[in-house]
């Protein structure tokens, strides 16, 4: 049993309220630890921690800043296998995943953004308007509010924290109330390699108390959220009354183009990859495949194959592919589109089923035949479904594929370069994959348009979104009457 407490002006801290929250592993449905049950009184205290370091913070140096972010990467790096053993115990996600990819990556990007510190870039300080220099200055935004999902939380709570604190930002950060272990380890690791009280603050609690809390305050610049595209509408209301900047990762749909010169064996290990990632629980996740007609067979049979291979199971062991869904709560609404989906009469070519306990675990399911308008094609199920279907025209294809209200992340299979510049470009989807479907890295952007928000993660991109430009604008004549004055009080010289 793991007791963890909040962080709060760089103590370790319980709610106010004193209650507690119990934290499940969805591969065994034991209570694994509690967390304390924050309010909207502990996001306060948390705002005001977070407004008093951030004058000291953000007029740190680049340097400084950049400094102690590398620490923070390589103290990461060091625990790799606690924190990763800690982030499979609260996701369910295998080790295998957690420690080669989730967590390194995520130290990755912390040093990408320790790096990224020491770069402000805008337009040269100049004479622009006669008479006048011009020059920016490029500063942190404030105190930012994160909010952050279930389905990578030490991945997007490093996301958050990385680009936010490079740019002299301080944060009050709150973890989904399933996941909050690996955040508040990531808060630990700051205080210990120096990073002040108060800079990077961890509050838990339910989105409508806690959550509403850092939207709703006076005191938070910024709020970044990833999550689900209802929750940020509701975040877009609660922000809109203190008007604050809004970073939005919300949901998404991603297609799957198999072209018919594509390398069908490739198309098909890569779709079961980008299907089954995370159990399905992956914003840009595979979910709608189409292969053009002529292949659509002989895909269809690869797929169906290596899918009923994929080894559900334990996190634990090196063996298992995918573990179990997040919650009973999710696998019921999985398994509620798969049920609504047979009884519509399409094909569940494999899976379908919940597995049994304990545990939430569900089978890698195919499902055939949809048509367009269906809701397994339009809406986002976030569970191991993969859904293929067919198509005949490149013009058709493209329709398809924007023809949901997502816009997060696509791919395309072919061994054409045209056809591939073609379709990159028609696609309206933040991320294109060509002949892969799932990489990502420190450099590059990562959005949505659409309803899948907007502002990006990773890259300088996510870095300039926590920054303001201001435009200094100094006279250089000294003179009391400048010559434009007279167009607006007097006369012209
Ligand atoms: P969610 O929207 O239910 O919760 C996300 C966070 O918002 C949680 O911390 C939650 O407590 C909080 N929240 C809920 N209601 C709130 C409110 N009224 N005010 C303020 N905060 C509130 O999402 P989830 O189920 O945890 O995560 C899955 C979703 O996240 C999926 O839709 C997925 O596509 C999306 N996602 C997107 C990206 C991306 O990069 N675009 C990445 C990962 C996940």
């Amino acid at each position: 049993m793991a007791d963890f407490k909040m962080i709060i002006d760089g103590k370790e801290v319980d709610s106010k309220s004193g209650a507690r929250m119990e934290v499940i592993n969805p591969a065994t449905e034991k209570v694994i630890g509690t967390v304390p049950k924050g309010t909207a009184e502990d996001v306060d205290r948390a705002v005001k921690a977070a407004r008093k370091a951030f004058k000291k913070w953000s007029r740190l140096t680049p340097g400084e800043r950049s400094g102690l972010l590398y620490k923070l990467g390589d103290r990461l790096d060091q625990d790799l296998k606690r924190l990763a053993e800690i982030e499979t115990s609260q996701t369910g996600k295998p080790l295998k995943l957690t420690m080669n990819s989730d967590l390194p990556f995520a130290n990755d990007n912390i040093r990408f953004f320790a790096a990224q510190a020491r770069i402000l870039e805008g337009t040269a300080a100049g004479e622009y308007a006669p008479g006048y220099t011009s020059f920016l200055r490029r500063e942190a935004v404030g105190v930012v509010g994160s909010i952050a999902p279930w389905n990578y939380p030490y991945l997007m709570a490093a996301w958050k924290i990385g680009p936010a604190l490079a740019a002299g930002n301080t944060v009050v950060i709150k973890p989904a109330s399933n996941t909050p272990f690996t955040t508040v380890e990531l808060a630990k690791a700051a205080l210990e390699v120096g990073i002040p009280e108060g800079v990077l603050n961890v509050v838990i609690g339910p989105g409508a108390e806690v959550g509403s809390a850092i939207c709703r305050h006076d005191d938070v610049n910024m709020v970044s959220l990833t999550g689900d595209t209802a929750t940020g509408k509701k975040i877009m209301e609660q922000a809109a009354a203190s008007v604050k900047r809004l970073h939005l990762e919300l949901g998404g749909k991603a297609p799957f183009i198999v072209f018919d010169d594509a390398n069908i064996d490739a198309a098909a290990n890569g779709a079961v990859v980008a299907g089954y990632v995370n159990t399905g629980q992956d914003c840009t996740a595979a979910t709608r495949v189409y292969v053009q007609k002529s292949k659509y067979k002989e895909f269809v049979e690869q797929f169906v194959g290596h899918v009923k291979k994929i080894r559900v199971g334990d996190p634990l062991k090196p063996t298992t592919d995918i573990g179990p869904l997040i919650s009973k709560d999710q696998r019921e609404r999985v398994a509620g589109f798969v049920e609504r989906a047979r009884k519509a009469g399409l094909e569940i070519a494999t899976g379908g089923r919940a597995m049994d306990g304990p545990g939430f675990f569900y089978q890698p399911t195919v499902i055939l035949g949809a048509k367009h308008e269906d809701e397994v094609v339009q809406r986002e199920i976030f569970g191991p479904v993969v859904v293929v279907m067919s198509f005949d025209t490149e013009e058709e294809i493209i329709e398809k594929a924007n023809g949901v209200e997502y816009g997060l992340a696509s791919s395309l299979w072919t061994r054409d370069v045209t056809r591939a510049l073609r379709v990159s470009r028609d696609l309206e989807y933040g991320e294109v994959w060509i002949n892969d479907h799932l990489p990502l890295a420190s450099e590059m952007p990562h959005g949505g348009v659409k309803r899948s928000g907007f502002g990006s993660d990773l890259s300088r991109y996510s870095f300039e979104e926590y920054t303001n430009v201001k435009h200094v604008m100094a006279d250089l004549s000294g003179d009391a009457r400048k010559g434009w004055h007279f167009t607006v009080y007097g006369d012209q010289s």
